[in-house]
């Protein structure tokens, strides 16, 4: 008997062992086909081995870039990182879904971009009172879109209430948000310019289109001591820009201080429901 190690099979393989007559060779030798594969696995959302979409390691690899970017509050990344952006998109576009890109979500909406949904909750946390020192209360949400941003919020908030005006987006919202399985949201079907009396008054409000003014209902459900951030379009055609709104109370007496920031790109706020 040989005391010879038996050697390891190195490559190039012989043809036999790599399937009948050849035709595994023919796949081995066609990359594209593989790539291709790849890219449905990832769209299926079900890539194995931790590389695909599901992977923390995309998210992460976001949540980096938007830090790089200023974004610094550490409660707003770790709540971006926690979200799986691809699910709230169509399978089209789920390799784009940790870009900083807003994406199409169909009915001519858009949903935010990432750099955009973080900057406006930090500026929410940035508030003054002991619910927004904890996280940011209760809040509500003009624009549920496909219920990314809502999915975000929920990681930082009590309760989130979110309403949208487009009954397929509020659906597709409901689907969405099952599978994220974010058990402190509620979504509205209604026309969010006239917010939700029966659920104020809200520590935070957030709305994700912009309109030419400020209702009045969102001024209303705003708790003394709350934030609202929202887009605001400029007078005279002049794009938008982000406003935040204070609600001071200092003996009974309310007062909204309104300060602006950058410009922005959000699309209209619109009345009525469709
Ligand atoms: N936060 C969303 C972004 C959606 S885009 C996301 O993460 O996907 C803004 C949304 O605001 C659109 O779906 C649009 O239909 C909705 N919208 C516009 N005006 C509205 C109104 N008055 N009430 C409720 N939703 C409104």
């Amino acid at each position: 008997m040989s005391n010879a190690p038996t050697r390891p099979s190195r490559f190039p393989l012989p043809l036999a062992k790599l399937g009948k007559s050849g035709s595994a060779a023919r796949e081995v030798l066609m990359p594209q086909r593989h790539l291709r594969e790849a890219a449905l696995d990832a769209s299926r959302q079900s890539a194995p081995s931790g590389l695909g979409l599901d992977s923390g390691v995309v998210r992460q690899r976001m949540v980096r870039r938007l830090q790089q970017d200023g974004l610094h509050d550490e409660r707003v990344l770790q709540a971006l990182a926690g979200v799986f952006r691809h699910q709230f998109v169509d399978s089209a576009l789920a390799t784009q879904a940790y870009e900083d890109t807003s994406l199409p979500i169909g009915h001519g909406q858009t949903i935010s971009k990432p750099s955009v949904v973080g900057r406006m909750i930090a500026m929410l946390m940035g508030g003054t009172t002991a619910a927004q020192q904890c996280g940011l209360g209760r809040v509500m949400e003009i624009g549920t879109g496909c219920g990314y941003q809502a999915a975000v919020l929920a990681a930082v908030a009590k309760q989130v209430v979110s309403i949208e005006r487009l009954k397929p987006l509020h659906d597709k919202a409901k689907l969405n948000l099952a599978a994220a399985a974010s058990a402190n949201i509620r979504l509205i079907y209604g026309d969010g310019r006239l917010g939700f009396a029966g659920a104020a008054p809200f520590d935070s409000i957030i709305a994700a289109a912009g309109g030419e003014d400020l209702p009045q209902a969102w001024l209303d459900q705003l708790a003394p001591g709350g934030r609202l951030v929202a887009p605001m379009a400029v007078p005279g055609g002049r794009g938008q820009v982000l406003v935040v709104v204070d609600h001071r109370q200092e003996a009974g007496v309310s007062r909204f201080v309104r300060s602006e920031y950058e410009a922005v790109l959000f699309v209209p706020l619109k009345s009525g429901v469709m």
